[in-house]
C-alpha cells in the first residue's frame, strides 16, 4: 500500500516536530503555514520572545536533532525573584538543586531551527497559505494549532 501523505495544519512550534517525527518514520510530510515564512519576513504574533524549555522540551528537541545547535544560545534560569508588597525580595528556584534549571530560549530561532530541520528531512513546506484553502477534501490531515490538543495525542509508529 502507497505510504499516505500527511498534511500538516501550522508551522509553528509544534508543526514542524511533528513533521521532523514523522519524516523520520517514512512519511511524506507536506506542512502548511497560513503565515509568511518567518526566515524571510519578520512575523509578530504578540507572543514571548523567549521561551522556557524544560527536560521535556529538551528531550523532544534531540529526538528532532536541534537541540546542539540551540543549546549554545539556551540561557539557564535557576529560578525567579519576586518582589515583595514590602520591599523585600525573595528569590525561589526552579529545581530542588542550582543543577535543576529552565533554559530561556528566542522563539524565533526555535522555531526557525524545527523548520529547517523538518525541510532537511524532506517535508514540503508552504508558507501564506492557510491549509484549509488549498486542501483537497481526501487528504488526510492532521490540525495543529495551539487550540487543538487532539493531534498531538495521536500514536506514531515505531521510527523505521
Ligand atoms: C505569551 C505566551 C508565552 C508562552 N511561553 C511559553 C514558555 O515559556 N514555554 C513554553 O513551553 N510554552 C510557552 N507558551 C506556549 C507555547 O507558545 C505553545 O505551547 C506553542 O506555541 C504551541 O505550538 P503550536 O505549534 O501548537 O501552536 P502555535 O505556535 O500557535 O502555531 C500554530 C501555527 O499554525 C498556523 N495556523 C493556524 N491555522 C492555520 C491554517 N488553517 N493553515 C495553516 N496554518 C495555520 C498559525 O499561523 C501558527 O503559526 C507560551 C504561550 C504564550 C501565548
Amino acid at each position: 500500500m502507497k505510504t499516505p501523505t500527511i498534511t500538516i495544519a501550522g508551522a509553528g512550534l509544534v508543526g514542524p516536530l511533528l513533521a521532523i517525527s514523522l519524516r523520520q518514520r517514512g512519511f511524506p510530510v507536506v506542512l502548511y503555514e497560513r503565515r509568511a515564512d518567518m526566515r524571510r519576513v519578520q512575523v509578530s504574533d504578540g507572543r514571548s520572545i523567549n521561551l522556557a524549555v524544560s527536560a521535556r522540551g529538551i528531550y523532544a528537541l534531540q529526538q528532532a536533532g536541534v537541540w546542539s545547535e540551540l543549546r549554545d544560545i539556551a540561557i539557564p534560569m535557576r529560578g525567579r525573584l519576586m518582589h515583595l508588597l514590602t520591599g523585600e525580595l525573595i528569590f525561589q528556584p526552579y529545581g530542588q538543586d542550582e543543577s535543576e534549571v529552565i533554559n530561556s530560549v528566542s522563539r524565533a530561532a526555535l522555531n526557525i531551527a524545527l523548520l529547517d530541520a523538518a525541510e532537511a528531512a524532506g517535508a514540503q513546506f508552504t508558507s501564506s497559505n492557510a491549509a484549509s484553502d488549498v486542501l483537497a477534501p481526501t487528504m488526510a490531515l492532521l490540525c495543529v494549532c495551539a487550540t487543538n490538543n487532539r493531534a498531538r495525542k495521536q500514536r506514531l509508529p515505531p521510527k523505521s
